[in-house]
């Protein structure tokens, strides 16, 4: 009997996924049932799942093997006490190669201190004034080297950017000067522009609080592609009146849709992204959902599981 994939990762998204899963299940010879049909979940196999999507109990999928997250991010469905069976999470080329660009364009905003010059379009040539400094003199904290992370700091170091990053557990990348644990503080100090691409978990609930904004260069910029709830918004916000901040790029946020009265939207230096810094592309994702299934099917080891204890 071939094995059943439910797409329970709401149906508006079953038109974007359902040609790209199938093509990926024919290339890789997989006989499969896939539909998105919530009866008889006793006969399901695998689960393609998003939050917010058609499923939260998963009680009923007595005989599943596996759920699969169609995002990076898991802190919507890592805690479902329902969820008993091995969960695994996005890392897809498509996701890695837009937060990449995304960075990369903000980074380089901020650098080259474009947004001075959209404002200075007044015929007053003030040619000394807009000189930026090289990429190798400028200091970029990336906080979290997985795979986005990691990606990130790679394209920073090809362009000759100073580059330090901080993680769980120690790490080695080339061109990045490496910290972890403990010394979240020796990773901020001094810099200009930080990044935040961390997972959202107990651990780096509001990491980012008014002493390690203290840590920056004056001025500094933060961009958060992340999760809103790594960052204190009071304290960032405090930091952005004082001038310890000189800017915050938002993706995301404790409550999103943001909503239309908060501070961010109007701060003058703030940039709201409406959480499109990168997105999981089906014709990339739907290959590695594929290659997850027919990993547990010839009994592999899974890709991108999740650590449930860590909670990502
Ligand atoms: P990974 O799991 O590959 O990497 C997470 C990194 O964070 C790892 O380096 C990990 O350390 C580090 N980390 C986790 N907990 C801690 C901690 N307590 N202290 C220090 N470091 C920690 O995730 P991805 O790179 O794939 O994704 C990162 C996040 O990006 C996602 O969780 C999601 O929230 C966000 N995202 C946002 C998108 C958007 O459009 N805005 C799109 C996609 C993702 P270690 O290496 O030691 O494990």
């Amino acid at each position: 009997m071939p094995p059943r994939i439910l797409f329970a990762a709401h149906a508006q998204r079953w038109a974007q996924y359902e040609a790209p899963l199938r093509a990926a299940l024919a290339d890789a010879g997989i006989e499969a049932r896939l539909d998105c049909d919530l009866s008889d979940p006793g006969s399901v196999d695998y689960i393609i799942f998003a939050p917010a999507g058609d499923v939260e109990d998963f009680t009923p999928f007595t005989n599943a093997r596996m759920v699969q997250n169609l995002w990076a991010g898991v802190e919507g469905v890592v805690g479902n006490p329902t969820l008993n069976i091995p969960l695994t999470r996005m890392v897809d080329t498509g996701l890695t190669e837009g937060m990449v660009e995304w960075c990369t364009g903000h980074v380089l905003r901020h650098h080259l201190g474009m947004d001075q010059m959209l404002a200075a379009q007044d015929g007053i040539w003030r040619h000394f004034e807009f000189i930026p400094p090289l990429a190798r003199d400028r200091r970029v904290t990336v906080l979290g080297l997985g795979a986005l992370g990691a990606a990130v700091c790679a394209s920073l170091v090809g362009l000759n950017f100073q580059v330090r990053g901080w993680s769980r557990r120690p790490k080695s990348l080339p061109g990045v000067d490496s910290f972890h644990g403990d010394d979240l503080h020796a990773a901020l100090e001094g810099a200009e522009i930080v990044i935040l691409l961390l997972p959202y978990t107990p651990a780096t609930d509001g990491i980012l609080t008014t002493n390690g904004l203290d840590q920056l260069a004056e001025g500094a910029v933060v961009l958060n592609p992340g999760r809103g709830g790594l960052i204190d918004d009071d304290a960032l916000l405090a930091a952005l009146d004082r001038g310890r901040v000189g800017h915050a790029t938002l993706d995301v946020f404790r409550t999103e849709p943001l909503p239309p009265e908060h501070p961010y939207w109007s701060h003058p230096k703030v940039t709201v992204t409406p959480h499109i810094a990168s997105e999981t592309r089906p014709g990339t994702a739907s290959r590695v959902v594929v290659e997850n299934i027919r990993r547990a099917e010839a009994g592999e080891p899974l890709l991108h599981l999740v650590d449930r204890s860590a909670g990502y």
